[in-house]
């Protein structure tokens, strides 16, 4: 197993590096483990070195892992993959947040399921923000009428954005990505009192993190760089 104390300590060091370098404080920056692909040990090692926040894709190996690993107190929960309708059940009873949502319907199925549960479901969400064909989440020009929606649903607190740019960009073209980003979250802000209280931004995996915290990320997500390469 790679060794997951080391590589963690290395990514605080840059995220230290990192904000310093852009003028920032690190206590700004949350990192979320993403575990998708590793075995609950995995996740169990990480949280002996501190880590609390875990980010999975999957929803079936998800709950098979928070299963295993029920004993370990303050975990919170990311669901960060492709959400459909049918997971949406799970998704509200077992998380603590949602990056993926898009669609209102969805978001309103989540706040009807999330209905007694103690905490409101933090979301975000996830913007298309290089408008590929293929790839899920809101357009630029949909995310305020989603938004609004969104902000109504008192079982949910909408939380910002969530987005993961394109492939294969040049260092400029992976900033200017969260550039947008960054600045659709503050078009948001400032347009709407009810949209005034956002606070984040999920944005920056392993492999672009510097061009995502130099943007303002206030959660990075990070998965091969802690973890080794997945199963
Ligand atoms: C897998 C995944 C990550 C982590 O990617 P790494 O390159 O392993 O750091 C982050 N965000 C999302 C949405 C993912 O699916």
């Amino acid at each position: 197993m790679p060794n997951i104390a080391d590589n963690l300590k290395h990514i605080h060091h840059q995220i230290q590096q990192i904000t310093k370098n852009v003028g920032r404080n690190s206590d700004e920056i949350t990192l979320l483990a993403v575990s998708k692909g590793q075995p609950a040990e995995a996740i169990q090692k990480a949280y002996e070195q501190g880590q609390r926040h875990f980010g999975e894709n999957y929803l079936q190996e998800a709950l098979e892992k928070q299963l295993q690993l029920s004993d370990l107190t303050n975990i919170t929960w990311h669901f960060i993959g492709p959400l459909q309708s049918n997971k949406t059940r799970k998704v509200a009873e077992n998380f603590d947040w949602v990056h993926s949502v898009d669609r209102i319907k969805v978001a309103e199925r989540l706040n009807r399921l999330r209905n007694g549960h103690p905490t409101p479901l933090n979301v975000c969400l996830q913007v298309n923000i290089n408008n590929e064909e293929s790839k899920s989440g809101l357009l630029v020009k949909e995310a305020g009428e989603v938004a609004h929606a969104v902000a109504k649903l008192p079982n949910l607190k909408l939380r910002g954005l969530m987005a993961i740019p394109k492939k294969n960009q040049s260092d400029s073209e992976q900033r200017a990505s969260f550039k947008a980003v960054a600045q659709l979250l503050s078009k948001l802000k400032n347009g709407s009192p009810q949209l005034a209280t956002l606070d984040t931004l999920s944005m920056g995996m392993s492999a672009d993190l510097e061009a995502a915290i130099a943007e303002g990320a206030t959660i990075v997500r990070v998965g091969t760089a802690i973890f080794g390469p997945r199963l």
